[in-house]
């Protein structure tokens, strides 16, 4: 399987970063998983896509839901079969304030499935279970669960541990690291994690792959040069728009 980044920035895009996006073209024959859908969806615009393809939703700021409003474009002029998954609230917002409101003019066109939080749910033969995270207005980690494989998905959380055990012995972790640690201030007001957070988790994880995401987007290099974060999570690897890693 695959995993590629569609934006790896948080807040807003850059001369080289879209926001949030990460696309497993792959997840089973005939599916894909798309995990947000911030303005990186965009690249799925005329791209092959097998039959069906199923959006999950942590959370409904726009760096992450932006996107949504591209389908209309990834989908012209082909069938496919878009569900559209995410807690209550988000459903609700992504429904009745991003779509068929005054920011869109038309009504979200696809099934929409909710996650309860904690309570597992199988799509296309993946066991997706999800955990509440500290963030303003709440934020989903999800994980996934094949027969031999797992996948964790844990962006905009507070910089603690209460989600450490939800990602206990993943092969894969994606997380953030939205802030280095000079800004850890900014960090805990936004609800965000720095440098330290992200080796703490990689460390709780114990995965084989770990690729940090959501970056701040005024960063000019690559954020893992802050910090040293190479040297405190040996192979972690930083992510970057169209970095595809096989898992
Ligand atoms: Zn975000
Ligand atoms: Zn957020």
């Amino acid at each position: 399987m695959h995993v590629e980044f569609l934006g790896t920035a948080g807040f807003h895009p850059n001369a080289h970063r879209h926001t949030a996006g990460i696309f497993i073209p792959d997840a089973a024959p005939d599916d894909a998983f798309l995990l947000d859908a911030g303005t990186g969806t965009w690249r799925l615009i005329g791209r092959d896509l097998p039959p069906r393809l199923h959006i999950f939703l942590t959370h409904a700021h726009l760096d992450h839901i932006a996107g949504l409003t591209y389908l209309l474009d990834v989908c012209f002029g082909r069938e496919i079969e878009v569900t559209l998954y995410g807690d209550a609230a988000t459903l609700h917002a992504a429904r009745t304030s991003l779509f068929e409101s005054p920011l869109f003019p038309l009504p979200f066109a696809h099934p929409t499935c909710e996650i309860a939080p904690g309570e597992a749910l199988q799509v296309a033969g993946v066991k997706v279970t999800s955990f509440l995270l500290t963030h303003p207005n709440d934020c989903l980690a999800l994980r996934f669960d094949w027969s031999h494989k797992s996948l964790a998905y844990v962006t905009d959380t507070a910089g603690d541990d209460r989600y450490f055990d939800f990602i206990h012995g993943v092969d894969v972790l994606i997380h953030e690291r939205n802030f280095p640690d000079r800004l850890s201030g900014l960090a805990q007001a936004s609800g965000h994690c720095t440098s330290s957070d992200l080796v703490r988790a990689a460390r709780a994880s114990g995965a084989k792959i770990v690729a940090a995401t959501h970056f701040n987007p005024l960063t000019p290099t690559d954020p893992l040069l802050e910090d040293d974060v190479y040297a405190q999570i040996p192979g972690v690897i930083s992510g970057r728009d169209e970095l595809c890693l096989e898992f």
